[in-house]
């Protein structure tokens, strides 16, 4: 090993070096997507177990249409999309493209709701307010069909400037949901101070439901969500006898792979078009 003029041993490590390179890469392919526009707005359906499971809105989920990797999923880029400080730019693009599309749904199916997620540099970032005040705006979408997701950990963070931003977007007439819920910690301290409107159960404590009976965290979220008048929905619901569970325990809405996988447009205008024939 060659030594440096501070004493230092300096070698050549072909692994950081292949892992630099991988990463420097990544990076350039990423922004190139950017640039390309190669990234699409998938919908999954968000049904109304009371009212026999129509579909009632839907939750938007980005993917990169990759020209040789094919559709990559959002763990597969977004992180890296945070760190490149292209999340604002993607996420701002993805508010606006679901804004059109829920109103281009709500044509035939007036309420249509749309839920778009929010990161940590979203709602941070000063511009938020203002962008999301102009896609409203420019698409026409009535304010309260509009559901901001963010997660527990995001809202949590600074719990003080989060409250801030959250009532200026709830001044704009859009919901506010906790995404994950249950998820975090000291949860139920900060629901009393957070402008919150609607509590997403994380999929974790649907798929830990008993079979029969029994008492489950699931139950006691969707008790916690009633306690301060929040509207609940249980996600990543797989199948029948969950969807059943989470009926009989009051949960209203429901989203997971047994209803609907996340699908492009064309397959949520389908399934509206079949469920009003029906
Ligand atoms: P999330 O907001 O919790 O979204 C739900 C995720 O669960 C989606 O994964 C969805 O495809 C998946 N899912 C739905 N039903 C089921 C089910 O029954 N079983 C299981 N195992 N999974 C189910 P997806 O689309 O890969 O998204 C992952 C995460 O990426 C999202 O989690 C969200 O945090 C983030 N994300 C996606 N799109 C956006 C976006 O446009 N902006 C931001 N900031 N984050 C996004
Ligand atoms: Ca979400
Ligand atoms: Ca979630
Ligand atoms: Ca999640």
């Amino acid at each position: 090993a060659k030594r440096d003029g501070g004493g230092v041993a300096r070698r050549f490590d072909p692994v950081l070096f292949a892992k630099a390179e991988q990463r420097r890469l990544a990076e350039q392919d990423l922004m190139r997507g950017l640039e390309a526009g190669e990234f699409e707005v998938h919908y999954q359906p968000i049904v109304d177990l009371d009212n026999g499971g129509i579909t009632v809105g839907v939750e938007a989920l980005v993917r990169w249409r990759h020209p040789e990797k094919g559709l990559v999923p959002p763990a597969l880029f977004l992180d890296l999309a945070e760190q490149l400080g292209q999340v604002p730019r993607l996420g701002g693009w993805v508010l606006e493209e679901a804004c059109r599309q829920a109103l281009a749904w709500q044509d035939r199916h007036p309420g249509f709701e749309m839920n778009v997620n929010l990161s940590a540099s979203q709602l941070t970032n000063p511009k938020l307010i203002d962008e999301v005040r102009e896609v409203l705006e420019r698409t026409g979408l009535p304010p309260q069909d509009l559901v901001l997701e963010l997660t527990e950990s995001v809202a949590l963070t600074d719990l003080v400037e989060s409250a801030r931003v959250l009532s200026q977007l709830k001044e704009l007439g859009v919901r506010i949901a906790l995404d994950d819920f249950g998820t975090g910690f000291s949860s139920l301290s900060h629901l009393s101070t957070l402008p919150v409107d609607v509590v997403k159960i994380d999929r974790s404590f649907v798929q830990a439901m008993p079979e029969t009976g029994g008492a489950s965290v699931a139950e006691a979220v969707l008790h916690i969500a009633r306690t301060f008048n929040l509207s609940p929905v249980a996600e990543g619901v797989e199948d029948a006898g969950q969807a059943e569970r989470l009926k009989d325990l009051g949960a209203g809405r429901a989203q997971g792979y047994h209803f609907a996988r996340p699908m492009p447009a064309i397959g949520v205008t389908e399934l509206l078009d079949k469920q009003s024939a029906e």
